[in-house]
């Protein structure tokens, strides 16, 4: 623990591809920026393989993509600093963040890129299992089950591509959607259903996870008809939660504007939030596009807003110092 007191013009917290980027474009705009990495250097895509749709690579593995952005970042500038923001105050100028090192971080200006966390489906029998069978990333926890049968929920590109990647292990991979159809990248759906490893069972949710605790483990889903109501009971030993990401506002909630369903709300084409000073991108804010290249862009913007956002609010404070 350091009780230290940092300072800096622009504090980035978020280490994604919107936090990288902010930090490439603000170190070149000589902010000479600090940029808080948080639990998950890299961020979501350091939990999956194969992205196929950054622009330049027609694949590259996300974890190495994140750590080519990172270099990025220092290179031109950036203080990238492991350390993860426990407590943020917006009512005090300079803002005031602290970490969990114990440092405290005082910045003229804020650019939050925090991303979004797996959602869960909120069942005391998902919760039991957690981490005993239950598991919302198939790259973390996928090489457990070689050999076993694997439920995955969920109808969106996560779902879809964690269940590809979980045929790498699994004798079986089954997909239980709660509609009809799925919302994943026609390309993605069609190595889904083209996969002899896979089977779908569609219009049902998850009504409980079943499993014993001697030891503790998941030995199958059971799984009910939407309209129905008609119980299917699914084998498996490992079931993986993929219905989705919410923001992660946690520091914010009370501070900021927020809005559908809790994202920072920010001045349309801008990322300029309710509070003058403080700047949002990539997933944090955006409940539509959630992709690696929106994030970068929306980091691109912000870094150029609290630039001139700097620049203006310091002229005034010299101006009003002259007078
Ligand atoms: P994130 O990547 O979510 O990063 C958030 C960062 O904030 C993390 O570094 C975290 O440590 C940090 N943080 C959070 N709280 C704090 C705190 N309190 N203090 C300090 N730091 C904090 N998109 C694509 O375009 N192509 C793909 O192929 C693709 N594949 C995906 C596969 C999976 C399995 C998932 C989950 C997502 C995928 N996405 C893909 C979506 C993409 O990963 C996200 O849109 C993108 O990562 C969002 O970037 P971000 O910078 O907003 O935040
Ligand atoms: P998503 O697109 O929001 O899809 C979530 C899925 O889970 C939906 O099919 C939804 O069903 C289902 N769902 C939600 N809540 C549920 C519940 N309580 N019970 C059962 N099912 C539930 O989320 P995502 O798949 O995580 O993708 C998030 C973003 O990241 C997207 O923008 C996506 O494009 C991006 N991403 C991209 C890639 C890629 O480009 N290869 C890979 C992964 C993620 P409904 O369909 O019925 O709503």
């Amino acid at each position: 623990m350091t009780d230290a007191i940092r300072h800096t013009r622009l504090l980035i917290i978020g280490s994604g591809p919107a936090g990288y980027t902010a930090g490439v474009y603000a170190s070149r705009a000589m902010l000479n920026p600090i940029l808080v990495q948080g639990i998950q250097p890299g961020g979501q895509l350091t939990i999956t393989t194969d992205v196929e749709n950054w622009p330049g690579d027609a694949s590259v593995m996300g974890p190495d993509l994140m750590v080519r952005m990172e270099h990025h970042a220092k290179e031109m500038g950036t203080e990238i600093i492991s350390d993860h923001i426990m407590s943020l105050d917006l009512s005090v100028r300079p803002f005031r963040a602290v970490g969990d090192s114990g440092t405290t971080y005082t910045a003229d200006a804020v650019i939050l890129a925090t991303g979004a966390q797996a959602k869960w489906l909120g069942l005391p029998s998902e919760e039991h299992f957690k981490g005993f069978g239950v598991s919302a990333c198939a790259t973390c926890d996928g090489f457990f089950y070689r050999g076993q049968e694997i439920v995955v929920v969920g109808g969106g590109n996560t779902a879809v591509e964690e269940a590809l990647f979980l045929t790498n292990f699994a004798s079986k991979v089954t997909l239980i959607h709660r509609r009809d159809s799925l919302r994943a990248e026609k390309i993605m759906q069609d190595r889904l259903f083209k996969n002899p490893k896979v089977a779908v069972l569609w219009n049902h949710e998850i009504d409980a996870v079943i499993g014993g605790d001697n030891p503790r483990g998941v030995e199958g889903v059971r799984a009910k008809h939407v309209e129905t109501g008609e119980i299917t009971e699914v084998p498996c030993k490992g079931f993986f939660v993929a219905i989705g990401h919410a923001p992660a506002t946690e520091l914010v909630k009370d501070q900021l504007e927020l809005h559908n369903g809790g994202y920072v709300k920010v001045e349309p084409g801008t990322t300029r939030t309710s509070i003058p000073g403080v700047f949002a991108a990539g997933d944090l804010t955006d409940h539509v596009y959630r992709q690696a290249v929106t994030s970068a862009g929306m980091g691109c913007m912000a870094a150029l807003d609290a630039e001139k956002w700097l620049a203006e609010h310091e002229a005034d404070q010299t101006a009003a110092a002259a007078e």
